[in-house]
């Protein structure tokens, strides 16, 4: 790689309510197995489209700062939950990524990183084909969400039919990231692991543990504020 051109950077947005094994997996297989030269959390503030979060975002935010605290290539970005204290407008990755652009310059490389669950469901984000000038998007497997593999092969069906469209029309290859600032799609495998934020709330609201699941400074913050104690939160 040039010294003087910083590799791919990825964007990981997510509600992180609360961050788990899986989202760590994500993030370090995506960097291992797409080249990046980093990876950057981003929480998000009042996340569209789904039920609020069950636990506050400073919580969520001080659960990933924990979670990746002195890991080699890992960061998170708290501008997504500063904007939202005191405003409940909801935030659109389109306008996180819009933000991470003026941040990283017109040519950085920048990688968004989602699962198939949510690339599935790319079709009813705001903007979502303002996303392809802004970033590329790397989908990670996730067990149950349909993803085509090997890349190459056509998406058939997976997704809606326009973003089948964009899907096999941008599919590309890690190699390929590193080669324009936006714009591919790159499906990767990463290890299977059928662990959701959902089902960690689940059991910590019927009272059973979470260890292992989530990383052991996550489940101390968890126990020492007495997060998702009921089923909506704490
Ligand atoms: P919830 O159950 O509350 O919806 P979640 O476990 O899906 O939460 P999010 O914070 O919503 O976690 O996910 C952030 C990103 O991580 C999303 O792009 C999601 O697809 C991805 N992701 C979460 N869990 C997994 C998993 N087990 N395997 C692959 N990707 C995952």
């Amino acid at each position: 790689m040039n010294e003087a051109r910083p590799g791919p950077l990825g964007l990981f947005g997510g509600t992180f309510d609360p961050l788990h094994i899986a989202h760590l997996r994500l993030a370090l297989e995506a960097r291992e197995s797409l080249g990046l030269s980093g990876v950057c959390f981003i929480p998000a503030g009042n996340p569209a489209l789904r039920d609020a979060p069950a636990c506050p975002a400073a919580h969520r935010l001080a659960m990933v700062e924990r979670a990746v605290a002195g890991l080699p290539g890992f960061s998170v970005d708290a501008t997504e939950v500063l904007a939202a204290e005191g405003n409940s407008a909801p935030g659109y990755t389109v306008d996180t990524l819009q933000r991470q652009r003026r941040l990283h310059g017109e040519e950085r490389p920048l990688v968004l990183l989602i699962g198939a669950d949510a690339f599935a469901r790319l079709e009813s984000w705001q903007r979502w084909r303002d996303l392809f000038a802004l970033a590329h998007i790397a989908v990670a497997t996730r067990p149950g969400h349909a993803l085509k593999f090997p890349a190459g092969t056509q998406a058939a069906g997976a997704h809606g039919a326009a973003l089948d469209v964009e899907f096999n029309a941008r599919q590309g290859k890690a190699a390929d990231l590193a080669a324009a600032p936006a714009g591919r799609i790159v499906p990767f495998a990463i290890t299977a692991l059928e662990i959701s934020a959902t089902a960690i709330r689940g059991r910590l609201a019927a009272g059973l543990s979470a260890r292992y699941l989530v990383p052991d400074p996550v489940l101390d913050y968890i126990e020492s504020h007495q997060l998702y104690r009921t089923p909506h939160g704490h």
